[in-house]
């Protein structure tokens, strides 16, 4: 009997969830391949609305949608989560794990999309006290720090202790995620809270922002730069330039300034939004190709986004370092796509595209509610233009109807009333992280290894089930013979 074997289609591995990953996936949808989506978390994280989560204004879930949702219409391709600890251009052979169990995902063509993480330049030790803002996580710890520190500042107050240093927030580096985060702890503690607390008074709260660098927001020139400036400090942000971070501990933080000046500010609830390093799968990529590595750890690639000696790899978005282009959404999407464009366009036999070209469609940060500044081309616009721009632009990115939707709502009870939806906090969000750098291998050693199923806990579960049934049948019967409420004599 003879089998014919069913030609196998074109397989993609695309490693990331987030602008790269999720939009180079979708460019795919009509071509004649298998795409596989391996990414660490299971959602898309929308990373420049990640302080809206920290300071109570959106949900977690209205900035992170889960890709599998998202991509369920696309029949072509599968999410798989896991955390990419190999790739071996070689064998053509993409190594993940998630929770110590290993997958090996062979590929023919692949885009790596991993993004970047925080950097502490060197002092990887600061972010045990000083939380960066890369993730939902990040995001939902600092959540709980910043109003948590507020909580124990009332708590203190009632004491007639000193509670200053709790009352006092710092967040380092003074680009566009530094500033929105000042501004946005700024309105938290003069409009949001300013009723809510009897023993402290949350205007007195100093919120600093202090960056190395001589002005704030660097990529958006100097005059934006000092506009944005003068419109925090009338905030009530005071805004430290020329300083570096030379320590954090619990309890504060230490700078120093070019003069040599070396000054502490006491404060609990510090916040890192200074300084990206790239994947470190930049490195594997690097050592296999030869491709050049800069400081950021982003990996040189070829005009076309290729890796050299192997056009079936492409890397886009904040891992790469081509003609200078920033480490931002529209470079990551763009690349994406034009990756997916270059795939098909093989398959079709067609000819390669001209090289990479990013379209700039411009830049924005917001400062306070109402009040923006953005970069379009030559223009440049501040105050309530760029901010409706910025709610534009922000409302077509979010990814899904309904995400949009709700939070329009937050932003309405944020913006144009003075609530923020979103202050739950947990004891878990604030210490979870710390509790699982405890762990030698982190949450791998909360959980069983495959295959080692413990036979004595169905023994247990056995007995659990017969008691659960036992307690379901009285609890029925109850119910039937009317013996609720009555004393136990008289049933
Ligand atoms: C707080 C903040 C605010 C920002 N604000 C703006 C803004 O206003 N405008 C703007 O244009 N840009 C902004 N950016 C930058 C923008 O978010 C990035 O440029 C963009 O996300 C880059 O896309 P990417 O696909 O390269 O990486 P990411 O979007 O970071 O995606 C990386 C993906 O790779 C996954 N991943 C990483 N390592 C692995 C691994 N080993 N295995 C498997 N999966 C892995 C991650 O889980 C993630 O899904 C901001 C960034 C931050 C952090």
């Amino acid at each position: 009997m003879s089998s014919v074997q069913a030609p196998t289609r074109h397989k993609v591995v695309v490693i990331g969830s987030g602008f790269g990953g999720l939009f180079g996936t979708k460019a795919l949808r009509r071509a004649p391949v298998d795409v596989t989506m391996l990414a660490k978390t299971t959602h898309h994280l929308f990373q420049p609305l990640l302080y809206q989560v920290a300071t109570g204004i959106l949900s977690e879930g209205e900035i992170a949608p889960p890709t599998r949702e998202v991509l369920s219409g696309q029949d072509n391709a599968q999410v798989l989560l896991g955390e990419v600890t190999a790739i071996d251009l070689e064998t053509r052979t993409v190594t993940s794990h998630v929770l110590g169990r290993e997958t090996v995902t062979p590929f023919d063509s692949l885009i790596v999309a991993a993004g970047a993480t925080q950097s502490y330049f060197g002092n990887d030790h600061f972010s045990e006290h000083a939380p960066g803002m890369k993730s939902i996580d990040d995001a939902l710890e600092l959540r709980g720090r910043i109003f948590g520190a507020f909580e124990m500042a009332e708590l203190g107050a009632n004491r007639g202790d000193n509670v200053d240093h709790l009352l006092t927030f710092v967040v380092v580096g003074a680009g566009p995620t530094g500033v929105e985060m000042a501004g946005q702890i700024a309105e938290l503690a003069h409009r949001t809270l300013k009723r809510d607390f009897r023993s402290i008074n949350t205007r007195t709260a100093r919120v600093i922002l202090l960056d190395a660098a001589p002005q704030v927001l660097p990529p958006f020139g100097q005059k934006l730069g000092a506009k944005a400036k003068k419109e925090l400090e009338e905030l009530g942000v005071e805004v430290i330039l020329g300083a570096m971070v030379t320590d954090v501990d619990e309890r504060g933080i230490e700078m120093k300034f070019k003069d040599g000046r070396v000054e502490r500010i006491n404060t609990v609830t510090k916040i890192w939004a200074a300084g990206v390093q790239a994947s470190s799968l930049g490195r594997t990529l690097a050592e296999q190709t030869g491709a050049p590595l800069d400081r950021a750890g982003r990996i040189g690639v070829n005009p076309d986004l290729t890796l050299p000696g192997h056009p079936e790899v492409f890397v886009v978005g904040d891992m790469i370092a081509l003609d200078n282009l920033p480490g931002v959404a529209q470079v990551a999407i763009q690349g994406a796509k034009y990756a997916a464009k270059e795939i098909r366009n093989r398959l079709e036999d067609k000819a390669p595209q001209e090289p990479f070209k990013y379209f700039d469609k411009g830049s924005m940060a917001i400062i306070s509610r109402f009040n923006a500044v953005a970069m379009v081309g030559k223009l440049r616009l501040t105050g309530l233009i760029a901010w409706l721009m910025w709610l534009a632009v922000h409302l077509v990115y979010i990814t899904g109807f309904k995400n949009r939707l709700t939070a329009v709502m937050h932003w309405a009870v944020s913006f144009l009333g003075r609530g923020r939806s979103e202050r739950t906090t947990t004891e878990q969000q604030i210490f979870a992280r710390a509790a699982l750098a405890r762990l030698r291998r982190g949450a791998t050693d909360l959980v069983s290894a495959p295959g080692a199923y413990d036979a004595a806990r169905e023994v247990m579960e056995t007995s659990r089930r017969q008691e659960l049934e036992a307690l379901a049948v009285e609890e029925a019967r109850l119910t039937d013979s009317g013996a609720r409420g009555m004393q136990s004599e008289q049933r």
